[in-house]
C-alpha cells in the first residue's frame, strides 16, 4: 500500500469506529467531566493528568475542550515521529488487519524484519540477537536476568550488580532493584539483592566497585529522568575497560536514547560496543515496544530456551510499527536532523536571559530555569499551549517529536520569557503564602 491509501484505510477504519463507539467513553468528553471520572476510575499513582488528551497531528495534541498544544515532551520521548504520522498509521492498520497477534510458538515477518533492522542499524557483531518486550521496564528486567546468567562459578561466584547513582531503570521489581532513587525503593524492600550505586562518571569509584564478583554494570549514557544529566567525556569507555577486565557485563539503558533522540541512533555506540543494550521508548513510536539487544554470541546464548519469555513482546502489530518508525527515520534522514535541530534548540536556549545552562544532546534536553520554578514553568506553558516537563525544581526537560520542526520549536523560545516570568511570579506569590502559613502557625 502506498501511504496516501494508507490514508484512505485509516480514514475509513475511524469512521467505522466512531459509528460502533457508544458509551460513556465518547458521550460528555469534556476536560472536567474525565478529569471527574479519572479520579473516580483510575489508581491515583500519577497524581492528577494535566489535560485529557484526545487527539494529536505532528507535533501538535488537542485536549477534550478543543485546546491545541505543541507537544514538547512526546509522551516522555515515546511518540519519535510525531502523533498520527501515516507511516505508523499504515503499517499498524495494515497489521491489525492481516494478523494482529500471535503466541511466541510462532513468530511473524515483522517480529523477525525488526529484529534484522535493529541488528543493522546498531553494527552489532555476528551472532546478536533481539529479546522483544513491551516497555522500558521489561528490557530492563531480561537485562537483569541476563546479568544473572553470568554467575561465575562455584568457587568464584558473582552475585553483583553495580548501578550509577540517579539512575532510572524502571518501576518493576527487578528494575526498580536498580533505580537509585530511595523513596522509589524503600516501599517495596526487599527487592532484587546485591545492587550497589556509585557516583555517576567517577572513574575511581567505577574502578573500586567492579572486581571479579560483579555481573554486570548498567549505565544510562545520558541520565534522562535525573534531569537530563550527562555522563562525562570518556566514561562509557572506561566502563567498557573495566567490566572487560573483570568479566562483568556492560549494559547501557538506551530506553530514553536510543531511537535517533540524542541525533545520533544510539547514543553509546560508536564509543563503546557495549554486552546488552536496553530500548523502548521511542521504538514503537507510541506502540508500546521495547527490546533487549545482546552483542556477539556468548551474550546472546547466556539465557536459553525457556528461561525467559513474555505474551505479547514481538506482537506483530507492535513491531510493524517499530519497522514503520526506523525505516521512516532512516528514508526522512531524521537523525541528521534532530542533531541539527538539537544543536539549533541548545543555541537559542542557552541565548535566552532567563536560561542558566542547557544540557543534554539531539531532542533531548534539559534546560536550568532557576530553584523551584521549573514546576510553575510547567504549568504556566501548559496554559499557554506547550507541552514541557520538570524532571526537578530547576529543570524542564524538553523531548519533541524527533521530526519537529525550527518554526513549531520558534514559537515556544518566543514565547519563552514571558511564560517564565510568570513562573517567577507564581513562584513568589507560593513563598508568601508559605511565610504567612508558619507564622499562623507560630501565633497558634
Ligand atoms: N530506563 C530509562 C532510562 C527510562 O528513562 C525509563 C522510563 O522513563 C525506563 C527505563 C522505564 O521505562 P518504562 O516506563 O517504559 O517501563
Amino acid at each position: 500500500m502506498s501511504v496516501d491509501d494508507y490514508d484512505a484505510v485509516a480514514q475509513s477504519a475511524l469512521a467505522l469506529a466512531q459509528q460502533g463507539r457508544g458509551g460513556s467513553a465518547a458521550e460528555d468528553a469534556s476536560n472536567e467531566s474525565l478529569l471527574g471520572r479519572y479520579k473516580h476510575s483510575l489508581m491515583g499513582v500519577f497524581g492528577m493528568p494535566q489535560r485529557p488528551l484526545v487527539r494529536g497531528k505532528g507535533s501538535y495534541v488537542w485536549d477534550a475542550d478543543g485546546k491545541q498544544y505543541l507537544d514538547l515532551l512526546a509522551g516522555i520521548a515515546v511518540n519519535a515521529l510525531g502523533h498520527a504520522h501515516l507511516a505508523i498509521v499504515g503499517a499498524v492498520t495494515e497489521q491489525i488487519s492481516t494478523l494482529g497477534h500471535v503466541s511466541n510458538f510462532f513468530t511473524s515477518p515483522t517480529q523477525v524484519g525488526l529484529a534484522e533492522k535493529i541488528l543493522e542499524l546498531t553494527d552489532a557483531p555476528e551472532g546478536s540477537a533481539v529479546f522483544f518486550t513491551n516497555s522500558g521496564t521489561e528490557s530492563n528486567e531480561a537485562a537483569l536476568k541476563l546479568a544473572r546468567r553470568n554467575a561465575g562459578t562455584e568457587d568464584k561466584p558473582r552475585t553483583r550488580i553495580v548501578a550509577l547513582k540517579q539512575g532510572f531503570h524502571g518501576r518493576t521489581m527487578g528494575a526498580l532493584s536498580m533505580t537509585w532513587k530511595p523513596g522509589y525503593r524503600a516501599p517495596f524492600e526487599p527487592l532484587v539483592p546485591g545492587v550497589e550505586w556509585i557516583e555517576p562518571g567517577d572513574v575511581d569509584a567505577l574502578k573500586a566497585a567492579v572486581d571479579d564478583t560483579v555481573q554486570a554494570v548498567i549505565v544510562e549514557p545520558i541520565q534522562g529522568e535525573a534531569g537530563v544529566r550527562e555522563l562525562p567525556e570518556g566514561y562509557l569507555e572506561a566502563v567498557r575497560d573495566v567490566t572487560r577486565e573483570h568479566g562483568a557485563l556492560m549494559i547501557v539503558d538506551e530506553v530514553q536514547t536510543g531511537i535517533a533522540r540524542t541525533g545520533e541512533w544510539f547514543a553509546s555506540l560508536g564509543r563503546v560496543t557495549p554486552d546488552a543494550m536496553t530500548l523502548a521508548k521511542g521504538l514503537g513510536g507510541g506502540i508500546p515496544l521495547g527490546a533487549l539487544v545482546t552483542f556477539g554470541e556468548e551474550n546472546s546464548k547466556r539465557l536459553s530456551a525457556g528461561q525467559h519469555g513474555t505474551t505479547f513482546g514481538g506482537n506483530p502489530v507492535a513491531t510493524a510499527a517499530g519497522l514503520a518508525v526506523l525505516e521512516t527515520l532512516e528514508a526522512e534522514g531524521i537523525v541528521e536532523h534532530v542533531k541539527e535541530t538539537g544543536e539549533w534548540l541548545a543555541e537559542q536556549l542557552a541565548k535566552l536571559p532567563e536560561v542558566e545552562s542547557v544540557h543534554g544532546k539531539g531532542l533531548l534536553l534539559g534546560v536550568e530555569v532557576g530553584e523551584g520554578i521549573a514546576p510553575h514553568m510547567v504549568r504556566i506553558a501548559l496554559e499557554s499551549g506547550f507541552i514541557i516537563n520538570a524532571t526537578g525544581p530547576s529543570t524542564v526537560r524538553l523531548a519533541p517529536p524527533l521530526n519537529i520542526t525550527r518554526d513549531e520549536l520558534g514559537t515556544f523560545l518566543t514565547s519563552f520569557a514571558s511564560i517564565h516570568a510568570e513562573a517567577v511570579k507564581a513562584l513568589e506569590t507560593e513563598h508568601t503564602a508559605n511565610k504567612n502559613t508558619q507564622k499562623e502557625g507560630t501565633k497558634a
